[in-house]
């Protein structure tokens, strides 16, 4: 039944046929998507990666072996058809589809393949589990969906490369087996067989060696370049992702957002068809989380928050008094949700439940009923007060108001949460809205309770604000850094900073983190020696490539821009890895597995 090749080579692939193709002679191959018999005329819809055609056997025009043939053709299987293109008739286009207009008339097929069925149907129907999908990655990647993600984060990628060589960026490789490095996360590690006992470990990033090839002196680099980090996987992480990695030399942040910008407004004018305005809008960490209580801002979200610490600080209500009397560490923030005080008091619980979850006390709301308010911590305002909070919370009639009250950050990320989770369920935002931001200004140490100190909150190599050089040693907590993220529509893009490249503001930084001297050139000792050759001023960014393609071209997390990804705890469920070794290559590493 299955037929050698024998040399044939397709006329057409499956997505070209045109109604000016109408007559010739043609040779498909594909798989069969669909066969469907028609009182005797048989249906076949062959597929590849290109497209689909619509194959028509005709009985009476077949030789009775040719239609043994097309009868035996089972779904998956892999079919050649040669016939005649023709139009369909009038009425049985398929305007869905590139070639719906056209069909091609068998006279000959041969099976090159058989499949067994498949565990799921591929045509997007059905609810097949994701580990079913991802145990058969290659029968999901026929999917439409996942097929064309890659399709297209092969040409985002194309049009970054060559945006960024356009810029004179050059693509360096750096190394994926490098030296340990305690970075944040856990580095995956590589046993080094002629170094019994000694490690590589495979790169978080390529950090340390872009800002080296700034010191020798390649002035912009960029590297599409994959990240490996062993983390306790939260949702939509990958233990391997892939960034757009670059660093230039003799640069401010403007000069890193603008080659960001560029990038991103090239990729939109070549694989998405639009325009992107640029520049972005920026805004401080600071404004973020005071207009947003979030670093990644939702920008598409029609409200924000308010501080509204003085004027409920004047209520009759306990709470907010006493953040009036904390101001300015506690406060009183507030949420007008435009038209949403028809919320039930179970939605409202809801809310609140999410706010004790977040870590707050609790949460305090209140209808706005034409110029009043009702329900809730309404009883708490009095007169003259009502229009005074109405004016500062921008609450009209049919609002809801959802208050926070306590120390200001935690205020900040509940009423934060707040807005993404009451955003996404109860507004329809347009996923085809791109609203980009960036934020900068983050503060360059994050204290650290469990230790007792302070750690820098990117890493240490990451340049403070200039005017607040003065302060790194005497109130490291109000140091800003010129450390900048971009965000769209809620997600973390892209990270990056300007480094240090003076040896005397880095020890300075390592100091107040309490890194010693010795464990400094330990972990990161080639860098150190490095700087000491003529290191130029420099800085850089990284993109989440895999993050970009699911937000601009469609899924429901990373896993579908990425062909071959693991699952949440790590695993590949169609090859089996992580898998044990055989004990012998153990014993030639020097390595005993603990029981
Ligand atoms: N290496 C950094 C990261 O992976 C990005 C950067 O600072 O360029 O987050």
């Amino acid at each position: 039944m299955i037929e050698p090749l024998l040399g044939r080579k397709r006329t057409h692939r499956c997505g070209d046929l045109r109604p000016e193709h109408a007559g010739r002679r043609v040779l498909l191959m594909g798989w069969a998507a669909r066969v469907r018999d028609h009182g005797g005329v048989l249906f076949l819809d062959l597929r590849d990666r290109y497209g689909v055609t619509q194959v028509v056997f005709r009985p009476e025009k077949l030789e009775p072996p040719m239609l043994e043939r097309a009868r035996a053709i089972g779904s998956e299987f892999v079919v050649l058809v040669e016939g005649t293109a023709g139009k369909r008739p009038p009425g049985s286009e398929n305007l869905d589809l590139a070639t719906g207009a056209m069909e091609v008339e068998a006279d000959r097929v041969s099976i090159l393949n058989m499949s067994r069925t498949p565990p799921f149907p591929l045509d997007g129907t059905g609810t097949a589990s994701e580990d079913l999908r991802l145990r058969y990655r290659y029968l999901d990647l026929r999917r439409e969906s996942l097929k064309s993600n890659m399709v297209f984060r092969h040409k985002l990628v194309r049009s970054v490369r060559e945006y960024l060589s356009d810029q004179d960026f050059l693509e360096i490789e750096t190394p994926l087996l490098v030296k340990p490095t305690p970075e944040g996360a856990r580095d995956y590690v590589v046993p080094a067989r002629l170094h019994p006992g000694k490690f590589y470990a495979l790169p978080q990033s390529p950090q340390l060696y872009k800002q080296i090839l700034m010191v020798a002196g390649f002035d912009r680099y960029f590297q599409i370049a994959r990240c490996l980090r062993d983390e306790d996987l939260r949702a939509d992480r990958q233990p391997e992702f892939t960034q757009i990695d670059l660093e230039m030399t003799f640069v401010t942040e403007d000069d890193v957002f603008g080659v960001v910008e560029g990038t991103l407004r090239s990729v939109f004018a070549r694989d998405l068809g639009r325009d992107l305005p640029i520049p972005f809008p920026r805004m401080t960490y600071e404004e973020a989380m005071a207009r947003y209580g979030s670093d990644k801002p939702d920008l598409r979200i029609p409200f924000e928050i308010r501080d509204i610490t003085e004027i409920a600080g004047t209520s009759a209500f306990e709470v907010f008094r006493s953040a009036l009397a904390g101001a300015p560490k506690t406060a009183t923030l507030v949420l007008a949700l435009p038209g949403l005080a028809g919320a039930s008091r179970r939605e409202i619980d809801g809310y609140e439940a999410a706010a004790k979850q977040a870590g707050a006390a609790g949460l305090a709301w209140a209808r706005v009923k034409g110029a009043s308010l009702d329900g809730g911590v309404a009883k708490h305002f009095a007169g003259a007060l009502v229009s005074k909070l109405l004016e500062a919370t921008g609450g009209k009639d049919g609002d809801l108001l959802l208050f926070a009250s306590g120390p200001l950050r935690l205020a900040q990320r509940v009423l934060g949460l707040l807005r993404t989770q009451i955003g996404n369920a109860a507004f329809k935002l347009d996923s085809q809205d791109f609203r980009f931001v960036w934020v900068h200004q983050f503060p360059l140490f994050e204290w650290n309770e469990t230790r007792s100190s302070w750690g820098p909150a990117h890493h240490i190599f990451t340049m403070p604000l200039d005017s607040d050089l003065p302060y790194l040693e005497s109130d490291p907590g109000r140091v800003r850094a010129q450390l900048y993220d971009l965000a769209g529509n809620g997600n973390e893009l892209a990270s990056g900073s300007v480094r240090i490249h003076r040896k005397d503001i880095q020890e300075t930084v390592m100091r107040v983190i309490g890194m010693k001297s010795e464990e400094a050139h330990l972990k990161f000792g080639f860098l150190l020696e490095a700087f000491e050759y003529g290191a130029p001023p420099h800085g850089g960014i990284a993109l989440g490539l895999d993050r970009l393609v699911v937000l601009f071209h469609g899924g429901d997390s990373i896993r579908d821009a990425i062909a071959f990804p693991k699952t949440a705890s790590a695993t590949s469920l169609m090859d089996g890895a992580p898998a044990p070794i055989d004990p012998a290559d153990l014993r030639e590493l020097k390595i005993r597995i603990e029981p």
